[in-house]
């Protein structure tokens, strides 16, 4: 799991836009980019001007962070969008998003996706009937993940889920709250991906 030795919320204020690392926490009024709407640190209120590496490094550094990857990894995803056909950000985009760790918070099983990997590494989800605790397992249209039986009953993974019941399901997931499952419906496209980003400006600092 990625650790940073700085408070998370610092992170956010320095990409300028909600990273999500918090849970519950990063949907109300005590969010960090809410309180303080400004980067970190003595001359966090100054304005800065970013060059064309800067432009390109902080892309790839809020969307590194957003999705709580460790950047070996993340170039990993890089080479593999780079052999794909069609548009290398996109690609790179749609590829994290089948993250396991990042279904199981899209579908609502978890409230940030910090706590899904947790969640994924101590055995509580299935793939296709199958244990799975690997967080960046990738995952294809039509698997299914599902709760285990044994964690069904565990308490604290229940209220997990019902406080997050009302965040929306991304069109290219659909869940099953009686089963405690999801499916995945499709490869997202980019407009299914909230996450601000101009992808095409980490193409550019890996194509370098
Ligand atoms: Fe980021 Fe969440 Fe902290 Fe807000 S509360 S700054 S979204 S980690």
């Amino acid at each position: 799991m990625a650790r940073y030795a700085e408070a998370v919320c610092k992170l956010c204020r320095r990409e300028g836009q909600k990273l999500f690392l918090k849970g519950e926490r990063c949907y109300g009024e005590k969010c960090g980019v809410v309180k303080k709407a400004y980067a970190p640190g003595q001359h966090g209120k100054g304005r800065k001007k970013n060059s064309e590496y800067g432009l390109q490094l902080r892309a790839k550094q809020s969307t590194r962070r957003f999705y709580g990857i460790l950047e070996n990894q993340f170039r990993k995803y890089y080479e593999l969008a780079e052999k794909k056909k069609g548009k290398s950000g996109e690609i790179l985009l749609a590829l994290i998003e089948s993250r396991f760790d990042n279904i199981i918070y899209r579908l609502g099983f978890a409230s940030s996706r910090t706590q899904a990997r947790q969640m994924v590494l101590h055995g509580h989800f299935f793939i296709n009937n199958s244990k799975v605790n690997i967080p960046s397992c990738l995952l294809k249209p039509s698997d299914i993940v599902s709760l285990s039986e044994k964690s069904k009953s565990n308490s604290n993974i229940k209220d997990i889920i019902s406080s997050n019941e009302s965040r929306p399901v991304p069109r290219w997931l659909e869940v099953d709250r009686e089963r405690l499952e999801g499916k995945m419906l499709a490869i997202p496209e980019r407009e299914d991906i909230d996450f601000e980003v101009e992808e095409t400006l980490i193409v550019e600092l890996y194509s370098k």
